[in-house]
Order: C-alpha cells, then sequence, then structure tokens
C-alpha cells in the first residue's frame, strides 16, 4: 500500500491546483479522478469548452453582422457545427493533456478512479472494472466539484431536455431552445446558440438576469441581448417541460398566477449548481455536509475531522474555478505551516456574453443594505476613440467608492473585453487605491481602460475629460 502526505480527491481547477502546489511545497502527494481525463467541470463541460464554442460562434456572428460596418465584405459565409464541436474538442484535450503534464512534472501519483473513504486515512479507489485499491495518507484534500441543479418536476432526458453538459456536445444547432434560468450557463450558451441561428428564449424566475451581479449590469445586459434578438420571459416560474417527439413543451406561471406555455426542439435546464459528494462514503471518516450538501468547513477550509480539508464548489461561496484555485493553494499552503490569505470579496465574476459582464467587490444593493455612504462613476464605453474605433459601443465602467474616504468599493462592467479590464477593479481594491489614486494612473491611449480611469474622474470629482 502507498502512503502520501496528502491525496488530493478530483481534479478539477480546486484539486490540481491543490496537488501541485503541496508537491512545490515538497510533499508526497497523490490525485484521484473518477474520470481518465483530468481537470474536472472547467477543463471538459465548462468554462474551457464553452468558452471555445463562444469564441467560435462570436467569429461567425461577426462576419455574418460586424464586418460590413467595416467595410469588409463576405460571400458564401457558412459554418460547419460539427467542426467547431470538433475543435472544441480539441481544445479540451490540450487542456487535458496539460493538466497531466503537470503532474508529471510536479511528481504528482495520478490514480483513475472513484475516491470513496475507507477511514479517515485511507482512501479507496475503484476503477470502472470494479477493481479496488486502497492508498494511505495523512491529510485529504476533497475537491469533488459540482453537478447540474435538478428541478424535481423536470425529467432531463439529456436528449431533447439537457443541461450544459450535453448542450456543449449537440450534433446540431436547435430551430428554437428553450433555456430555464437566465444566470450566467443561461446567457452565455444561448449567445451560443443565438449567433448560429437557433430562436432562443429564456424563462427567468426573477425579474432581472444574472442577478447576482450589480442591478445597472443586470438591466444593461437585459437591453443589449434583447437587441441581439434573445427572447426574455422574466417573472415566469417554471413548472414542467414534457417531450414529444422532437418537440419540447415548457410550461410556466407568470407573477399573476397565469399559466403559459412555450414550444421548442431543445430545452437546456440552467438553474445552478449542487454541491458533489455522491461515493465518497463521506459517514466512514465521519465528515458533515450542511442542509445543501456543502461539505462544512472553518476559515481555514478544515472540515470538522482534522487533517481533512474541502475545497472549490463542493463547500460554500461562489462557484467560480478561480476561487477553486485559490483555495488549493491556500489549503497546501495551511498544511505546510504557512499563513496564506484568500479576500472573497475580491474575487471577481465575468460573465463571457459579448459584451462581457465583469463585477468585483461590493454591488450598490450591497452597500445600500450595509449602510455605506457611497459615490458613483459610471464612463460608457460609446464615449471613447477606442470603442467608436472598433463599433464595440455597448456598456460602462461603474466604479462605486466611498464617500468619506474615496477608496474603492466595488467595479462593475459591461462591456467589450470586461473579462480582462476587471482585473484593474481587482488590484485596485487589494491595495485599497482611492478612485483619485485611480484616475491619476496613466492609461494607454486609445484603449478601452481608459473607461476605468474616466469613471474614477467622475466619481473622485465629477470631471470626466471625454464627456
Ligand atoms: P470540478 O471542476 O467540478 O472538479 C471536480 C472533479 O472531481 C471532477 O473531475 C469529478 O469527476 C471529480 N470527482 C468527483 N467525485 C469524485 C470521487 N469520489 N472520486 C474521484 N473523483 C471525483 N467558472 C469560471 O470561473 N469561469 C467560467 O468561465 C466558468 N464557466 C463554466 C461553464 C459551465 C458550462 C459550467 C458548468 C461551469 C462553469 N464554471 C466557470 C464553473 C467552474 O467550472 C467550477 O466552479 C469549477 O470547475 C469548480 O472546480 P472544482 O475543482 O471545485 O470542481
Ligand atoms: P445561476 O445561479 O447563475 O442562475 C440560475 C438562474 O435560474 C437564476 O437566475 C434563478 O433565478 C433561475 N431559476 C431557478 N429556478 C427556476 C425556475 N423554476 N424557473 C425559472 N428560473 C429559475 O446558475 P447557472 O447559470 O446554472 O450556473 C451555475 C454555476 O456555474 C454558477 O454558480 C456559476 O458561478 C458557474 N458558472 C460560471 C460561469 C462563469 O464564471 N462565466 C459560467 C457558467 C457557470
Amino acid at each position: 500500500m502507498s502512503n502520501y502526505n496528502v491525496v488530493v480527491i478530483g481534479s478539477g481547477p480546486g484539486g490540481y491546483v491543490a496537488a501541485i502546489r503541496c508537491a512545490q511545497l515538497g510533499m508526497k502527494v497523490a490525485i484521484v479522478e473518477k474520470y481518465s481525463v483530468l481537470g474536472g467541470t472547467c477543463t471538459n463541460v465548462g468554462c474551457i469548452p464553452s468558452k471555445a464554442l463562444l469564441d467560435s460562434s462570436e467569429h461567425y456572428h461577426n462576419a455574418e453582422s460586424v464586418f460590413a460596418g467595416h467595410g469588409i465584405g463576405t460571400t458564401r459565409l457558412s459554418f460547419d457545427f460539427g467542426k467547431m464541436i470538433a475543435r472544441k474538442a480539441g481544445v479540451v484535450k490540450s487542456n487535458n493533456d496539460g493538466i497531466a503534464y503537470l503532474m508529471k512534472k510536479n511528481k504528482i501519483d495520478v490514480y483513475t478512479g472513484l475516491g470513496s473513504f475507507v477511514t479517515k486515512n485511507k482512501i479507496a479507489i475503484t476503477n470502472d472494472k470494479g477493481e479496488k485499491q486502497e492508498i494511505e495518507t495523512e491529510k485529504v484534500i476533497i475537491a469533488t466539484g459540482s453537478k447540474p441543479t435538478k428541478l424535481p418536476f423536470i425529467a432531463v432526458d439529456k436528449k431533447r431536455v439537457i443541461t450544459s453538459t450535453e448542450a456543449l456536445t449537440l450534433t446540431e444547432v436547435p430551430e428554437h431552445l428553450i433555456i430555464i434560468g437566465g444566470g450566467v450557463i443561461g446567457l452565455e450558451l444561448g449567445s451560443v446558440y443565438k449567433r448560429l441561428g437557433a430562436k432562443v428564449t429564456v424563462v427567468e424566475f426573477l425579474d432581472k438576469i444574472v442577478a447576482t451581479m450589480d442591478e445597472d449590469i443586470s438591466k444593461e445586459m437585459l437591453r443589449i441581448l434583447r437587441k441581439d434578438g434573445i427572447e426574455f420571459m422574466l417573472s415566469h416560474k417554471v413548472t414542467g417541460a414534457v417531450v414529444q417527439g422532437n418537440e419540447v413543451t415548457v410550461s410556466a406561471e407568470n407573477k399573476n398566477g397565469e399559466k403559459v406555455e412555450v414550444k421548442g426542439d431543445y430545452c437546456l435546464v440552467a438553474v445552478g449548481r449542487v454541491p458533489y459528494t455522491d461515493g465518497l462514503a463521506l459517514e466512514n471518516a465521519n465528515l458533515k455536509a450542511d442542509e445543501k450538501g456543502r461539505i462544512n468547513v472553518d476559515q481555514y477550509l478544515e472540515t470538522n475531522v482534522p487533517g481533512i480539508y474541502a475545497i472549490g464548489d463542493v463547500v460554500r461561496g461562489a462557484m467560480l474555478a478561480h476561487k477553486a484555485e485559490e483555495e488549493g493553494a491556500f489549503v497546501a499552503e495551511t498544511i505546510a505551516g504557512q499563513k496564506p490569505h484568500i479576500n472573497y470579496n475580491m474575487i471577481p465574476g465575468v460573465c463571457y456574453t459579448w459584451p462581457e459582464a465583469a463585477s468585483v467587490g461590493a454591488t450598490e444593493a450591497d452597500l445600500k443594505k450595509n449602510g455605506t455612504a457611497y459615490k458613483t462613476g459610471k464612463f460608457p464605453f460609446r464615449a471613447l476613440g477606442r470603442a467608436r474605433a472598433s463599433g464595440d459601443l455597448d456598456g460602462f465602467v461603474k466604479v462605486l467608492a466611498s464617500k468619506e474616504t474615496d477608496e474603492i468599493l466595488g467595479v462593475h462592467i459591461v462591456g467589450a473585453r470586461a473579462a480582462d479590464l476587471i482585473i484593474e477593479g481587482v488590484v485596485a481594491l487589494e491595495y485599497r487605491a482611492s478612485a483619485e489614486d485611480i484616475s491619476r494612473m496613466s492609461h494607454p491611449h486609445p484603449t478601452y481602460t481608459e473607461a476605468f480611469k474616466e469613471a474614477c474622474l467622475i466619481a473622485t470629482d465629477n470631471r470626466a475629460l471625454n464627456m
């Protein structure tokens, strides 16, 4: 039987980063993954394949609808959906291979099979042939991630009623894709299929989309995506989805209690994700989960059992790849006796539609709720030379700063390249910059980053230069 300092269960962004950081700190490490490929949800059925399809469909959409405005003509424009899906699989594979290489480079033993607790220091690994082996370890890091939330009244047949996993491997573009849930998955995958010619209807329970983001972002995203042709049925609670042949009928109730039906050929259920602990046999190590199935952890991400840690989607907090990664490094360093720190308020969130939406720190609603006096600087991209040059005029940068001290408390962006721009907000928040600090820093011209500087000028002293 092999002995390890640390065994990591799950090879998503939380697990593989934890394994690498443990190895860098001199520990003998094993990683257990039930699938034959490494990388978890993010690499295989999440961040990476969705962004590959978003990029492919955006190229097509731009050629079809945007190029003409730049004086570029296209004739006989077409797309090969099979090739797009195959390219996405190639992108995923190169990431899988990259992670396998990193495991080898860092001398991490990889075990393929379902990991489960025998005791708190012994892990059994059962492969798909049913063969079992056991390994012993001083510490365990659980990084088993999440799976799509099911609605009890909807049967997901994975053919016509699908989750994000199937939506990433369809063999045809739907004629009418009905999406339950106007969160990140619904909007990203809805954008992919809208650009490729599908009619897309999003049915959302709340009266807004991307509800966790700042209210102004929700409103601007709704306006832009409606303009792009996505249909939204807000304040509609879905109550069922029935398949007949190739047709799916989704039923919902509006806020007045009236019943409505929508018919399409595919229905994507995107109503959130839940922690995944099936098969782990938590009870054999006396591990406790909360009422939502999340493994209980303390401020050090240690579970109720000393020496067993849990990270990523399987514990509380935002279900994001970079949050899982930070927690992976945090636990490795904690085990090594270091004193790491994660500032959860400064983990950015991004929605990769076009334009993108990105946020970090407090929203206006947060500040109102906790009674913080604040001021707002909001600068529209359409006032920027760079945005006019590219034709990406939608959106804004919104900076929220303390009324008393001018410290930046939140940054919210909708617009071209918001996913990359948000890092300036993260750095500003981490270093507790004031809006004036940022407004006095040189921002390259012409770039989209100037909108951040201008928003800070407005927040500080209402003195935008270009508006
Ligand atoms: P996971 O990535 O879920 O990995 C867990 C791994 O554990 C899996 O490989 C699983 O097979 C394995 N496992 C589970 N149980 C066992 C067991 N008993 N034994 C062995 N192995 C086991 N986040 C972003 O930040 N940016 C994005 O752009 C983004 N896009 C997304 C798009 C989609 C469509 C989806 C579904 C998610 C997206 N996410 C995105 C969320 C992101 O994928 C997750 O937050 C992230 O993968 C969580 O990482 P993790 O390491 O906690 O778990
Ligand atoms: P979500 O929580 O973002 O959105 C789900 C939406 O479904 C909510 O707006 C909710 O009100 C709605 N809903 C729930 N029940 C409903 C019903 N019966 N009828 C109508 N609407 C209903 O969840 P998601 O979009 O499934 O994403 C899951 C997770 O994956 C998120 O936590 C997210 O962090 C992660 N993710 C991140 C990214 C990214 O970072 N770009 C991309 C995809 C997924």
